[in-house]
């Protein structure tokens, strides 16, 4: 245990950077987060790289939007570049947004949207949304969705938009599904599928994120012993580029960013494994 320790904070200095936060823009957001408390708490917490990422749909993109949706779009997350007042030398702030992949077809962002963004994060997990990222019939059904996780893994790196995604916000981790599911689809999904899935990602130069989000209150060792464990060591074998995000929805949460420090010594990386965009 003492081991752990010391070797998980050799790798906090490979913490230098979140670039998946949600501020009060994002309306699913828990607490009040303002983008200059964010910009505080990176400072004292040493990151060099600090990026927003409110959930977005571009209205250039013509889709059954549910409400959540078409209530975010660009002209409204963007309005986090006026709310920044707290002046910064230390950190470098990032503008993006963390949109949408439905139905393992639609993306919620056209190329000029993209163009403006200095990042942009998709998830394909964000299944919780039945009907609108995935056919309810699929959920509660590892076989179905564990397939469909793969089909739109992949068809985010066969996307003819591919090379605007910075990375795939936490892949293959289903969204507010308890552990046990969770670890029941990594458990579905071979490590060759696995293996196809981060070979197409580093062939279209896309980012793997480590999202903190899930493990938030788990400690090293039950970090270590989750089957996620599985599927970013096979990320990693496939020589996939990865990013830092915490997907704080709330100031309280940023702190989730420590966590990535005992990821990385698990799965064995370092910051030279890193996205060129955090480097
Ligand atoms: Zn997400
Ligand atoms: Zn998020």
């Amino acid at each position: 245990m003492k081991e752990n320790m010391s070797e998980d904070s050799n790798y906090r200095r490979y913490v230098d950077h979140d670039i998946h936060t949600h501020t009060h823009l994002s309306l699913c957001c828990h607490e009040a987060g303002i983008a200059d408390t964010y910009i505080k708490d990176a400072e004292k917490r040493g990151l060099r790289i600090l990026g927003f990422s409110d959930h977005m749909w571009d209205n250039k993109i013509n889709y059954p939007l549910t409400d959540f949706y078409k209530a975010q779009d660009y002209e409204h997350i963007i309005q986090i570049k006026s709310e920044i007042s707290e002046k910064t030398d230390k950190l470098k702030i990032l503008i993006g947004a963390e949109t949408e992949f439905c139905m393992a077809d639609t993306l919620g962002i056209s190329e000029s949207c993209a163009e403006k963004l200095d990042f942009v994060l998709v998830p394909h997990s964000h299944t919780h949304m039945l009907d609108f990222v995935m056919p309810k019939e699929y959920d509660n059904n590892i076989e179905k969705h564990s397939d469909y996780l793969v089909k739109s893994f992949m068809a985010l790196c066969r996307h003819p938009m591919r090379r605007y995604i910075t990375a795939i916000a936490h892949p293959f981790v289903p969204i507010c599904k308890k552990s046990d599911y969770c670890e029941r689809i990594y458990e579905a999904i071979s490590d060759n599928t696995f293996t196809e899935c981060f070979d197409a990602a580093r062939d279209a130069n896309i980012g793997i994120e480590i999202n903190t989000s899930w493990c938030r209150k788990l400690t090293h060792d039950q970090i270590a012993a989750s089957g996620y464990m599985r599927v970013l060591k096979l990320a990693a074998k496939s020589g996939c580029k990865f990013s830092l995000g915490s997907d704080a929805h709330g100031l309280s949460e940023l702190g989730t960013i420590e966590k990535a420090a005992d990821i990385m010594q698990i799965i064995g990386i370092t910051d030279r494994d890193f996205i060129s965009l955090v480097k």
